[in-house]
């Protein structure tokens, strides 16, 4: 005999860019997808620093659309060429 109980799950219903606060996810996709726990289509930017930075501790986590990224990277690539 099974016992059944039902649970409530988390899931990612979203993702957000963090500049301009678009959804990271094509409407196309997004309308095939149950939720958006597996979407890894997007920029993600992570920073930590540690003992001896002045940003001691502290973390970042951000998402950016696909347009939003083509101006950070535009920015790198400038900043590359000086
Ligand atoms: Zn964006």
């Amino acid at each position: 005999m099974k016992k059944e109980t039902s649970q409530a799950t988390t899931v990612i219903e979203d993702i957000i860019c963090d500049i301009c606060g678009e959804s990271v996810i094509p409407s196309e996709i997004k309308k095939r997808l149950k939720n958006a726990n597996d979407f890894s289509d997007y920029a993600k930017l992570t920073a930590s620093f540690g003992y001896g930075s002045k940003r001691d501790g502290e973390r970042f986590n951000f998402d950016f659309c696909e347009s939003c990224f083509k101006v950070i990277e535009a920015n790198v690539r400038e900043s590359q060429g000086k």
